[in-house]
């Protein structure tokens, strides 16, 4: 009986990794073995510790990857499976290849930097402390990419085929479907990736990617994020409220610190900081983009205008690139990121990483939180152990490199930003499924999350619905 097993994004949001195999033959030496993404734990250690576990069934012996998008908590595992012993073909569109080349090698560099810094403080269990991977391995690891076109079946083996179809998550996003024939039996697995906003854009302005979910979709097993299974996006236009904070903090002589993904929410808030400015609704203050990966990820955006809103597309004629916007300052260097903070003047400063897990936003942040004048803006989501997640929850110090430092700067977050529909979002996506799923599983989300959506699927539209355990094995009937 071939069976799904969940390695990861399962009781949480991070590591998305699902093995899809052939045989139950967990040893790997018969079937095909199939991996649908391949993602970093990120978050609380108990979750990051498990990116030091081998998968179940040897590297080796796993002949392919579909990879729906260019997230760490989808891709970042990568380097670590090909230093594992993984030689197959890594499947996924050319947009989220190109941000892989970008991501990927950034995320080794940082594991290095970690491992630097842990071992120059000795602060690590682990004598001395290594990188998961290293820059090297990432930039190597991106040779068993493969180019697939979005909608283009791919025969992987006899039994097994797939196909993308869009998700309107980021750039390159999709959903793999997956054809299973065995026995003479020919079943459907959806894997939906991360999903992106369904309704309305003027609920989800600056997206700067915008097609999918298809509807009408169908599956026998269906395997689905549930990030904000439990709670609904606002519905308001976070435009004025955007507008309000950023004038509101200059006022006040301080600066706004973002903590921002690099791929696609600093594109995305970038695009809306432009328009609000060239609308006159935002002062002209200086923004700086600090973050090397967002400056190449705004180039590959550039060379994927056929995924562009027409909004997106509006601005970049109107206004060409952002990396040539006049008072859009992109720090490239460690030099020209450290300039930043020695400016005294209201600024706003967009840095990664987006949950204040490591990077540059660490830096912006133990200088600008101490002080009354500043506002630290969040517009993602935070997972729970996060820096991000207990700044936003209100605590009073943030231990940074080691020292605690006093939170006196004001704390918002906007929630519109997100890249994943809510739950009203997902029901009328699913409602567009021309039958009901045998099953469905519930990944990528807090037990929390999960379980209230599962209700609500369950309430709502009558399905099997069942939450996926971390390491659970499930046979496809
Ligand atoms: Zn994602």
């Amino acid at each position: 009986m071939p069976y799904i097993q969940f390695l990861g994004a399962a009781g949480t949001v991070t590591g998305s990794k699902h093995l899809v195999n052939t045989t139950n033959d967990s040893s790997g030496k018969q079937g095909f073995q199939l991996l649908i993404d391949c993602g970093l734990f990120q978050g609380q250690k108990e979750w990051r510790e498990r990116n030091w576990q081998d998968t179940p069934v040897p590297a080796r012996e796993l002949e392919a990857v579909v990879l729906t998008h260019a997230h760490l908590d989808h891709c970042g595992w990568i380097p670590r499976l090909v230093k594992g012993g993984f030689r197959g073909t890594i499947y996924a569109t050319q947009a989220t290849i190109d941000l892989c080349s970008v991501v990927l090698p950034d995320s080794g560099h940082l594991q290095e930097e970690d491992a630097a810094f842990y071992n120059k403080k000795g602060a690590s269990k682990h004598k001395p402390a290594l990188p998961l991977y290293t820059l090297e391995e990432a930039q190597d690891c991106l040779k068993y990419f493969k180019p697939v076109e979005v909608e283009k079946t791919i025969q992987l083996c006899p039994e097994l085929s797939f196909r993308f179809v869009r998700a309107a998550h980021i750039l390159g996003s999709c959903m793999a479907e997956i054809t299973l024939k065995t026995n003479g039996q020919a079943r459907r697995l959806l894997f939906t990736g991360d999903i992106g906003r369904v309704r309305d854009s003027q609920i989800a302005p600056g997206k700067v990617v915008h097609s999918g979910p298809q509807e009408g979709e169908s599956a026998d097993v269906l395997v689905m994020e549930s990030t904000y299974g439990n709670r609904e996006h606002p519905h308001t236009d976070p435009r004025p409220e955007l507008a309000q904070l950023v004038s509101d903090t200059v006022k006040r002589g301080g600066s706004v610190v973002v903590p921002a993904f690099a791929v696609e929410r600093t594109q995305k808030f970038l695009f809306i900081l432009k328009a609000l400015m060239e609308a006159g609704e935002i002062p002209r203050v200086p923004v700086y983009c600090d973050s090397p990966m967002a400056i190449k990820a705004v180039e590959i955006y550039l060379q994927h205008s056929e995924e562009y809103t027409p909004r997106a597309a509006e601005l970049i004629k109107n206004y060409g690139s952002p990396t040539g916007w006049p008072g859009f300052t992109f720090a490239l260097t460690a030099e020209q990121s450290k300039k930043i903070n020695d400016s005294q003047f209201p600024s706003i400063i967009i840095s990664s990483s987006g949950m204040a897990t490591g990077g540059r936003i660490l830096h912006h942040l133990a200088q600008r939180l101490p002080d009354p004048r500043n506002l630290v803006l969040f517009i993602g989501f935070q997972a729970p152990g996060t820096r991000g997640a207990s700044i936003k929850e209100g605590a009073h110090e943030v231990k940074i490199f080691g020292e605690f430092i006093p939170i006196r700067a004001q704390v918002a977050a906007l929630e519109q930003f997100s890249d994943h529909a809510d739950p009203p979002e997902m029901l009328q996506w699913l409602h567009t499924f021309t039958s009901q799923p045998g099953m469905t599983y519930l990944v990528h989300g807090e037990p929390q999350a999960a379980s209230q959506l599962r209700d609500l699927m369950k309430k709502e539209l009558g399905w099997n619905v069942e939450i996926a355990e971390y390491m659970e094995r499930v046979d496809v009937r």
